[in-house]
């Protein structure tokens, strides 16, 4: 039997307001436990939750970069259930009438293939607090500074049909979020969270099989692990003649595997109901005419822009676009170094996220802001250091503030390009390998890499490459 995978994700990401989505209370990341929840965060009687604007707008962007319907009456409701972080019994989603409706997301695969995943739809919520349990000895404790942070939870059809569409389609969405800059995207700090879920059925079926779904995954890289253990999970029930069970499942990234958490016998009845003491939300065309306007170029446009205006390949920009930050810092070191963007481009996708994924940093933390990099690239461009010697330099930089030019004065690392000088260790070079030099003439033309080289550490890799090339191929005839 030939299984086929089946996912669909639901997505919560953290909205970057200042304020909490019914109260005023900070959202600010790793302040002193409970300092950040007010008697609205509570649920204390009395009180009554005001609608932070802020998350409805961004919403209506997120709907306007999905290509999706945006819900002109939108109603929150309350989902009941008990929990220890949450004090007031319900948490403040939205069921029937979401903010964000169908829509749908292209997603580039590894092969170059574009497919299009549906979005079932888009709803805001709250978020609720924490339970602690490393703080008190034998004990829990609750944290409720999260509690009010705004959510909105995005969720896909079941599009995907393996794990690394599951990432790839993740990753999308993260970048989107980003890009119109509502959600910081951070996974470690939970601002970023994926529940997986995920069956399987016999190839050529149209039923969903049943599912689980796996939650607590905290990086692409445990989200594709987390899917794979489970879909081989599924198959190895199935093929021993058992039947999958319809359950929340957490992933344990320390053993690789997901273990039962709840199945559906214990699920929640949530009672939803609208929640009295919110109005609907009523979005009029010219709110969403005004953000529109304010939508900023988002990642396929400006994919197609690289190509055309920078002449760089399908690739590269999908590269370089990935991400607001590279595809700024790009731009930024293309407009002010006057190097070519194929330069810029390889020297980005090569040597500086080669230094960032060895130093586990994202661009934003680089140790070489884009003002640094463009030094280096603009003494590449006028020839002042090969690309060799740039990557020694990018090391020093990596380690310090010294810009470009200081460091090759302190290394005396600037380029020869003054021919006798070249000329000079050409012929040393010569004199010293007769043997050598007999052999090209008579026809061994690789030797030439060998002279190449010697004459590179005679000029401790600074002798300018083509130069160098071009006259010792001249030397060489004779
Ligand atoms: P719930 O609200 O109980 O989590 P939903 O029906 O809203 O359930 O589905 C949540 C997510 O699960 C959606 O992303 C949906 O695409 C996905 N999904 C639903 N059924 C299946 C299935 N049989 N296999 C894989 N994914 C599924
Ligand atoms: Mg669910």
């Amino acid at each position: 039997m030939q299984w086929e995978t089946v996912i669909g994700l639901e997505i919560h990401a953290q909205l970057a307001t200042r304020s909490k989505i019914f109260s005023a209370s900070s959202t600010q990341f790793g302040a002193e436990v409970n300092s950040q929840a007010n008697a609205v965060d509570l649920g204390m009687p009395g009180v009554l939750p005001v609608l932070n604007i802020e998350a409805v707008h961004m919403a209506i962007k997120f709907a306007l970069a999905t290509n999706a319907e945006i819900g002109k009456r939108s109603v929150f409701a309350r989902k009941n259930y008990f929990y220890p972080d949450l004090p007031k019994g319900y948490q403040i989603s939205q069921m029937a009438l979401p903010i964000v409706g169908q829509g749908t997301v292209e997603v580039t695969l590894d092969d170059g293939v574009v497919k299009t995943v549906g979005l079932t739809r888009a709803h805001l919520e709250e978020d609720a607090g924490k339970s602690v349990h490393d703080l008190f000895h034998g004990q829990t404790g609750v944290d409720l500074n999260r509690a009010g942070t705004p959510l909105l939870e995005i969720v896909s059809e079941p599009d995907m049909r393996s794990a690394r569409e599951a990432v790839a389609y993740a990753r999308k969405i993260h970048s989107i979020v980003r890009y119109i800059d509502i959600c910081d995207g951070n996974m470690q700090e939970g601002s970023f969270r994926c529940d997986a879920n995920v069956s399987v059925r016999p190839v050529g079926t149209e039923t969903l099989g049943t599912r689980a779904e796996i939650k607590n995954v905290n990086s692409f890289r445990f989200l594709e692990r987390a899917i794979n253990f489970e879909v081989e999970r599924q198959i190895d029930v199935l093929e021993s003649g058992g039947t999958v069970v319809q359950e929340t499942r957490l992933y344990d990234a320390d053993n690789d595997e997901t273990r039962s958490m709840r199945s559906k016998e214990e699920a929640n009845d949530y009672r939803y109901f609208p929640d009295p003491d919110l109005l609907p939300v009523v979005v009029e065309d010219s709110l969403i005419e005004e953000l529109s306007q304010s939508m900023p170029e988002l990642p396929e446009a400006r994919c197609g822009r690289f190509v055309s205006e920078f002449q760089l390949s399908e690739y590269d920009a999908g590269v370089l676009t990935a991400d607001r930050a590279t595809a700024d810092y790009f731009e930024s070191v293309l407009a002010t170094s006057g190097a070519s963007a194929k330069l810029v481009s390889s020297w980005i996708g090569g040597e500086l996220f080669s230094r960032l994924n060895k130093d586990g940093l994202e661009l934003p933390e680089s140790p070489v802001t884009a003002d640094r990099f463009s030094g280096l690239m603009s003494r590449i461009h006028d020839n002042t250091i090969s690309g060799k010697i740039a990557k020694q330099i990018l090391d020093h930089m990596w380690g310090s503030d010294a810009d470009v030019d200081a460091i090759i004065d302190r290394e005396g690392l600037r380029q020869i390009s003054d021919s006798s000088e070249i000329e000079k260790m050409i012929d040393d070079v010569i004199e010293a390998n007769p043997s050598q030099l007999a052999e090209y003439r008579q026809g061994k033309e690789k030797l030439l890499a060998y002279f190449v080289g010697q004459v590179m550490k005679a000029s401790r890799g600074k002798a300018n490459p083509g130069q160098l090339n071009e006259m010792l191929r001249e030397k060489l005839k004779g």
